[in-house]
């Protein structure tokens, strides 16, 4: 059975690359029948917010993404003193009371010896007098996962074989002095009490799985299939990091683009796969294979998604786009201009010149034209009667292309580019037509 998870700290807004970490996993799970959870990472009480928590969830959903299961880590602090309980008793975690500065003055001494910066387990030989003495003098302890120092190696579903040396990472401190435990622990405690089958994130974790899988055999938990995703870079190949915040999901709505836009370019953006305008987020699900996924950065171009966003307008239908059009607007004045606009909110602009009134414009050499088109104005209009009502005033005028078309379209709209006059031309009551030609 497929189970994954996104798990976001609530600690910011997501943006596009978070936005992608939740979108592959939540493919995967479609795809394969299996469960999505949600699960938010907060067990950082000072940098998380209930705010931010709810942002998120607002975030999936604008995007689609819906979860099978829910949970919030701060609800789960009995599970990991279990965990804790069972690492200790089993020799694994080890009190140390190292200050941070301390440790940073060891690391800059190793690196001028050319020794490499990995923490020398000093806490890992003191005696019982040591820990009373230190107890008494600095409080209560953080905890160190003593590694096992071996060769780990997983076939990673994105980047081939992986291997992580776990002998040259320093024991990872799983609890602080406080008390608080710490990611690396919770997630895999989370992993295996929701029976996690495949842990799909991106590559700046590489190292945490190495940890992590001895973490998993620590606990007796079964071991997950790992994917990592290469990370997002933007097009001179820079990491997105400090563009993140504008890219967030937050503004990209703000500024009008289609959720289903940023879905259709985070699904395929680091395969070799085109990506595609789509309707709805079925055909992701159908086109989705994790295996299509590089190892190569993966290139985000904002102005992609902007071209891809209109692309993706012209696709949607009445319904899903209803209650963002002006009030009145109905499918027939959706269908006339969704080929025309960048965002939806242009939409308003073109129910105005629907509604009007219209700026007014001049326009040279055309007054018999317009004076014979307000005459022949049909009683009814309908998809029909651009076509016959302009062949009539061509007739009755001798005007044609350019000089008949354009200002019937200037006078009718206020100006000379828009949707097909065929489709505009019914939306607007006969009344307005006619103050508009005369
Ligand atoms: N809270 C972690 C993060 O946002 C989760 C990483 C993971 O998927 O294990 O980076």
């Amino acid at each position: 059975m497929v189970a994954v998870r996104f798990a976001p700290s609530p600690t910011g807004r997501l943006h596009v690359g978070n936005a992608r970490i939740a979108l592959v996993n939540w493919l995967f799970a479609r795809k394969h029948g299996g469960s999505f959870l949600l699960r938010l990472d907060d067990t950082d009480r000072e940098r998380s917010t209930a705010e931010f928590a709810a942002a998120i969830e607002e975030d999936l959903r604008w995007l689609g993404l819906d979860w099978d299961a829910f949970a919030r880590e701060s609800d789960r602090f009995p599970r990991y003193d279990e965990a804790i309980a069972a690492l200790k008793a089993s020799g694994r975690l080890y009190p140390a009371w190292e200050t941070a500065e301390e440790l940073e003055l060891r690391r800059k001494l190793q690196i001028a010896q050319h020794r490499p910066p990995v923490y020398d387990r000093a806490a890992l030989k003191l005696g019982e007098a040591d820990k009373a003495r230190l107890t008494a003098e600095r409080g209560a302890p953080h905890w160190r996962f003593r590694l096992d120092g071996r060769r780990l190696s997983w076939p990673d579903l994105v980047k081939g074989e992986t291997v992580v040396d776990t002998a040259s990472l320093s024991d990872p401190v799983l609890i602080r002095s406080d008390g608080q435990p710490l990611y690396t622990l919770t997630s895999v405690v989370d992993d295996i009490d929701f029976a996690i089958s495949h842990v799909i994130r991106g590559e700046d974790h590489v190292t945490n799985t190495g940890v992590q899988i001895e973490l998993f055999e620590a606990l007796g938990g079964a071991v997950p299939a790992f994917g990592h995703l290469s990370l997002l870079v933007d097009g001179t190949g820079a990491g997105l990091s400090k563009r993140l915040g504008s890219l967030s999901l937050a503004s990209l709505r703000a500024e009008g683009i289609e959720a289903l836009a940023v879905d259709a370019l985070l699904a395929r953006l680091g395969t070799a796969d085109p990506v595609e305008p789509v309707a709805a987020r079925d055909a992701l699900i159908e086109g989705f294979d994790l295996s299509r996924f590089g190892k190569a950065p993966a290139r985000f171009d904002p102005s992609e998604l902007r071209t891809l966003s209109a692309h993706v307008l012209q696709h949607l239908d009445f319904e899903t786009v209803r209650e963002r059009l002006p009030a009145g607007a109905d499918a027939a004045f959706w269908q006339a201009v969704r080929g025309n606009i960048a965002v939806v909110g242009d939409a308003a602009d073109w129910w105005q010149v629907v509604t009007g009134p219209v700026e007014r414009v001049e326009i040279e050499d055309a007054r018999g034209v317009l004076a014979v088109a307000a005459d022949l104005l049909p009683a009814e209009l309908d998809g029909e009667s651009w076509g016959r009502w302009t062949s009539a005033i061509a007739a009755a005028t001798g005007a044609k292309g350019k000089a008949l078309f354009l200002p019937l379209r200037l006078a009718l709209t206020g100006r000379a580019h828009g949707p097909e006059m065929k489709t505009i031309l019914p939306l607007i009551k006969s009344q307005e037509i006619k103050s508009r030609l005369a």
